[in-house]
């Protein structure tokens, strides 16, 4: 894997290219596998509100064609308002519900648990956890 640092900054590029103009809070991701293979989304919001998608989710799409949803290892979120004051820090952005379902689902796949990095804009201020963390007793359907 990647140093967490690369991680964290290939989220922060990733926000760079957030549309965002409704809720002027952008959100990066990056996803990468064991090997330190990168995918990288950004939270992509549209006029008809509901339609809008999330960092984390964007990110797992492109990690799904990059090299497969199995084989998510860890992922970092750096996020926070457009308009943040010059040299202020935030609160680190934690998946929302439905993203720590997906996330979950990568998890299933490969058998283990994935560690999430969550960051603010700055990517300085971090609460590190786990998907099994941040949702016990999620749904999963039984084996086929
Ligand atoms: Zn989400």
């Amino acid at each position: 894997m990647n140093n967490i640092e690369t991680l964290i900054k290939a989220a922060m590029d990733a926000r760079e290219q957030a549309h965002a103009p409704y809720s002027q809070f952008l959100v990066g991701c990056a996803v990468e596998n064991a090997d330190g293979a990168l995918a990288r989304g950004a939270n992509m919001e549209n006029a008809c509100y509901r339609l809008g998608v999330c960092a984390e989710q964007s990110a797992l799409a492109a990690a799904q064609i990059a090299f497969g949803l199995g084989n998510v290892a860890r992922l970092a979120i750096v996020g926070g308002p457009l308009q943040a004051a010059e040299g202020t820090r935030g609160e680190p952005v934690m998946p929302c519900g439905g993203c720590r379902q997906a996330i979950m689902e990568a998890a299933t796949l490969s058998g283990r648990d994935i560690t999430i990095v969550c960051c603010d804009h700055t990517g300085q201020e971090r609460v590190t956890t786990t998907i099994k963390a941040l949702l016990p007793s999620s749904f999963t359907l039984p084996p086929a």
